[in-house]
């Protein structure tokens, strides 16, 4: 169903998007709107809805109620493999990587797993495709220098980079990340955020993220939720300026 209500220039869009378990509600009417090309973060302190909301507009977990439009289309309800169809990728904070294969070989599988969903490339002698495409894959994420090391000899911070081209490999119109610096050194923390600003150029990128420093630094508007519902959002400078925000949140964070 096409929404007459979504502007071009927005990508995803959720209304009143609520989700209940039991008697709690972990998103209340949730009203977010995220532009075509922008990086939007997603904040809140622990049980605040974050995980529970990207698990929603991925298809992973189904809303009790509202509604969710993306790139034209109503996608409520959806799951995950039909939402990854139409161009949602989302890179897990629990590993996704096999460790026993190269690096090479995971974003291979991913690749080669999209395109077979689609039938893109049934010939074996288009296998070449496939791998020049994990090969570029890889480089965007900086791991063109280690794609024949098994993926369980790199570093976490390495890992957590493969994790990006695994979610690449279907070159998604929205990259969903899920707390991409966890468990990173602040050294690891500052080269992924340089490689999410890169990766965001291209696209659009919604993600969920604990480290105030890498949110102010890198997105374009924040939004924070709070026990289910938006408290504000904004640009890093609005959301810092906030006064709200800083009583229920910033302060304890800092
Ligand atoms: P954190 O920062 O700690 O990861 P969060 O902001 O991602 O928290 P959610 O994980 O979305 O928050 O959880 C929101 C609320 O919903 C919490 O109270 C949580 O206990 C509850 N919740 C989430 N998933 C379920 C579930 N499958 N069953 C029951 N309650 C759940």
């Amino acid at each position: 169903m096409l929404s007459r209500a979504m502007p071009d220039a927005v990508l995803l869009r959720t209304e009143r998007l609520t989700r209940a378990y039991g008697s709690l509600l972990a998103v209340s009417d949730v009203d977010v709107s995220v532009r075509r090309g922008e990086l939007l973060s997603i904040i809140g302190p622990n049980g605040a809805g974050k995980t529970t909301f990207f698990r929603l507009i991925s298809g992973e977990t189904v809303p009790t109620s509202g509604r969710i439009w993306f790139n034209g289309a109503d996608i409520t309800g959806m799951p995950q493999h039909a939402t990854t169809r139409l161009g949602i990728a989302k890179s897990y904070q629990i590993t996704n990587v096999f460790p026993h294969l190269s690096v090479l070989e995971n974003v291979r599988v991913a690749v080669q797993g999209y395109a077979r969903s689609f039938n893109f490339w049934s010939r074996a002698d288009q296998l070449g495709d496939v791998r020049d495409r994990a090969v570029a894959t890889l480089n965007s994420v900086g791991l063109g220098t280690k794609i024949d090391m098994l993926a369980a000899h790199l570093s976490h911070g390495e890992k957590r980079h493969l994790e990006l081209g695994i979610a690449l490999a279907s070159d998604p119109i929205l990259l969903l990340l899920d707390e991409p610096t966890a468990g990173m050194s602040p050294e690891e923390t500052d080269a992924t955020m340089g490689l999410i600003r890169e990766l965001a150029a291209g696209r659009t990128v919604v993600l969920v993220e604990h480290k105030m420093k890498v949110v102010m630094g890198i997105s374009d508007r924040i939004t924070v939720l709070h026990q289910g519902q938006v408290l504000a959002e904004g640009t890093p400078e609005e959301i810092r300026a906030n006064t709200r925000v800083q009583q229920t949140y910033l302060g304890a964070s800092r």
